[in-house]
């Protein structure tokens, strides 16, 4: 039997003798690199060069799925990309086109954009 999915999930990590610790939260302003930026209103906004972007989130979301594993819980996003409300959280799990696994909330979504 093949095995069609690549199971990275802490493989990476492992690897280069990382923890969850070592990666930076956060979303970073793509422009000037190194700035986290602030989410207000639905964007993505950068305190230094005033950026602002609605998809700002999707590049450290990569990471994450690439880094930590193929799903991601309401609670996991807020505490990877620093946002606090659960509703902004919501609406950006909605917004990647994700599938629910299973009917409870707390069982994580598993990403479409990389395919
Ligand atoms: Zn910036």
């Amino acid at each position: 039997m093949n095995k069609h999915h690549i199971d990275a999930d802490f493989s990476i990590l492992e690897r280069y003798n990382l923890t969850e610790k070592d990666l930076i939260k956060g979303v970073i302003c793509e422009s000037c690199k190194g700035n986290q930026v602030f989410r207000r209103h639905g964007m993505w906004i950068c305190p230094q060069c005033q950026l602002s972007s609605k998809k700002a989130h999707i590049p450290a979301l990569r990471d994450y799925f690439y880094l930590l594993g193929s799903t991601i819980t309401n609670r996991q996003l807020r505490d990877f990309l620093n946002i606090s409300s659960s509703s902004s959280a919501t609406r950006i799990l909605q917004s990647l086109n994700l599938t629910s696994r299973g009917t409870n909330k707390g069982k994580g979504v598993q990403p479409f954009f990389d395919e």
